[in-house]
């Protein structure tokens, strides 16, 4: 598997085009906008870009998504439980500072807790986890995962927007990622990477000394 880090937008959001180095099949984690660019790494690795896997619905996530869409024919998966949030769309790119004629098309809205996505050879896995929105989720493939804006590098997600918990949130990565084997690598929406193992140790909302 290939991963490359596009970083997007005023918000510095963190897109990662995951590619299956064998088919060439390819995804793209989050589509937050300079669609140009992400096409411009892909066309690099002779990639096409069949999918659009959203960690959740907020707008410097989204806001690519019509671009993309339109000049690949991906399709996209959002969890369910974002599906609100694609319905504020407009009204959140005008605060936000993005395009608002663009609402993202959702293709599919995932349902279940746990579910699997196959990019080429690659088992992509969805693990839902709600706090930072009801609808988050990560996408784990092989040794890393994808966290969107759950859990950064000794730090968790914001959880005072619409649909955010401080107690879902925790629960979710103490109960669903922090299972998680050590070395899994953990490329976050916004900031550098970090690990599982690294988080369970440092990240000061956990352990004894724990935050949360
Ligand atoms: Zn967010
Ligand atoms: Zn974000």
């Amino acid at each position: 598997m290939i991963v490359e880090t596009i970083v997007v937008n005023h918000f510095q959001v963190n897109n990662y085009l995951i590619i299956c180095e064998k088919t060439k099949e390819a995804a793209l984690i989050d589509a937050g906008g300079d669609i140009d660019r992400v096409l411009k790494v892909a066309k690099k690795h002779n990639a096409n870009i069949k999918y659009i896997l959203n960690t959740h619905g907020h707008v410097d996530h989204v806001a690519g998504i019509c671009d993309l869409k339109e000049k690949t024919g991906a399709k996209v998966f959002l969890h369910k439980d974002d599906q609100f949030l694609i319905g504020h769309y407009q009204n959140h790119a005008e605060i936000y500072g993005f395009q608002k004629e663009k609402t993202p098309e959702i293709d599919e809205f995932i349902k279940e807790d746990e579910f699997e996505i196959k990019i080429g050879e690659l088992n992509v896995k969805t693990i839902h986890t709600p706090g930072h929105s009801k609808g988050s989720v990560c996408y784990v493939v092989d040794d890393v995962m994808f966290a969107g804006d759950t859990l950064f590098c000794e730090s968790v997600g914001r959880t005072d927007l619409p649909g955010g918990s401080y107690e879902e949130l925790k629960h979710s990565i103490e109960n669903k990622l922090f299972t998680l084997p050590d070395n899994i690598i953990v490329y976050p929406g916004h900031g550098p990477n970090s690990s599982i193992g690294h988080e369970k140790k440092y990240n000061p909302f956990f352990g004894k000394s724990g935050l949360m």
